[in-house]
């Protein structure tokens, strides 16, 4: 393997179609490839038994399979299992995966660092460094199946990993083009086929991006709403600035596909005499009459030198009565993978950026 193989893990359909008939090959070799890449997992071209053995041999001299390099991998004592994730340039992200029993969501990265500097979060510490292109996003799914065996096999294989958030480090709808291009390869029926009922997107809000969202993708949004008035808004989630409150609520009414049985997730992150009043559950409440709701409760989850703390149990279940008597669903997230900073807005790596 050499630095000139190009990887074919990450390309569309279209661009796997183009290499096929760059080699002189008829275009059906390119939905047996893919079925390989993305069905199977596999990364040996030798074991894709359905090419002839000269195809299998051309492809070796030209291309590699490859997912990026995990350089750590730890697991909780909850079992949550987080991945330091390497690209080609040595920038790192995370990746997350969370088992319940008998299903489990792998957490996405779509940026080194993040843009926005929402105060809570401890990756809006960490500067934007770059996008992540459609392969290295891909690449995080891939490599998660990798760590379970979880490929399908041709009598069955893996369930576990079951879901796919797009909630690790960065803001994905700031990285449309490159979040679109992965969702896409990952929703093809042909290959990996996680249907889009299976798949939420969570922003923090920008505006601008969320219908083309709904209508290309389809997927469950999730919205970081964090406080009810745009003056505490303004400082929890700084974007709100430029999209306040009202535009993103009229956002959300207008997501294309929303409806009652495929509401939208609301995150509120709980933080202790900052925004968890039974005032501020009534104003959630009448906020959003109207709109396709239901909450995520998401007790907060501390990091080194992070200006906040968790509100109690107490005011938690208060707060959450509240929202049921309102009637919205809003359960109060148990916490997964803190001990190795893998839940919630504790994800960041070491990269910075470097000018060139
Ligand atoms: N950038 C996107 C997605 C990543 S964060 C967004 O902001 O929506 C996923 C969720 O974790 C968001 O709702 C975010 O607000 C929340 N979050 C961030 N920091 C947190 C923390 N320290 N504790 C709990 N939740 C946090
Ligand atoms: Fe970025 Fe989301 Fe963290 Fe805000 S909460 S800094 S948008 S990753």
């Amino acid at each position: 393997m050499t630095m000139e193989h190009k990887n074919l893990a990450g390309l569309s359909r279209e661009e796997l179609l183009a290499e096929v008939v760059a080699m002189g090959e008829k275009p059906f070799r390119s939905k047996q490839l893919w079925h390989w890449i993305y069905h199977r997992g596999e990364t040996d071209f030798d074991r894709m038994t359905t090419l002839a053995q000269p195809l299998r041999t051309a492809l070796a001299e030209t291309y590699v399979v490859k997912r990026p390099r995990v350089s750590n991998m730890q697991t909780s004592g909850d079992r949550t299992r987080k991945w330091l994730v390497q690209f080609g340039d040595h920038q790192e992200a995370e990746t997350v995966f969370i088992p319940e029993d008998d299903r489990g969501a792998v957490c996405i990265s779509s940026q080194v660092g993040c843009t926005l500097t929402c105060t809570f979060c401890r990756t809006g510490t960490q500067k934007l460094v770059r996008n992540l292109t459609a392969a290295e996003i891909v690449g995080q799914f891939m490599l998660a199946r990798d760590s379970y065996d979880e490929w399908p096999t041709p009598t069955g294989g893996g369930r576990l990993i079951s879901n796919i958030v797009m909630m690790g480090m960065g803001e994905p709808l700031l990285n449309y083009e490159n979040v679109a291009k992965a969702l896409t390869i990952i929703m093809d029926n042909e290959g990996i086929a996680l249907s889009k009922r299976r798949i939420t997107l969570s922003t923090s809000g920008i505006v601008p991006m969320m219908q083309r969202c709904g209508e290309e993708l389809g997927v469950n949004l999730a919205v970081s709403l964090h406080a009810v008035r745009d003056e505490l808004r303004d400082v929890l989630v700084p974007i709100n600035r430029k999209h306040p409150i009202s535009e993103l609520l009229d956002a959300c009414r207008a997501y294309p596909g929303a409806n009652n049985a495929r509401r939208i997730t609301f995150e509120y992150v709980m933080l202790k005499g900052v925004n968890d009043s039974d005032a501020d559950a009534k104003e959630l409440v009448r906020l959003l009459q109207g709109i396709p709701a239901k909450f995520n409760l998401i007790p907060f989850n501390a990091w080194e030198g992070a200006p906040y703390e968790c509100s109690s149990n107490t005011r938690m279940r208060r707060f959450a009565e509240i929202l049921n008597d309102g009637g919205f669903s809003a359960p109060i997230r148990v916490p997964r993978g803190r001990d190795i900073l893998a839940a919630c807005g504790q994800l960041k790596s070491a990269s910075v950026r470097t000018r060139i």
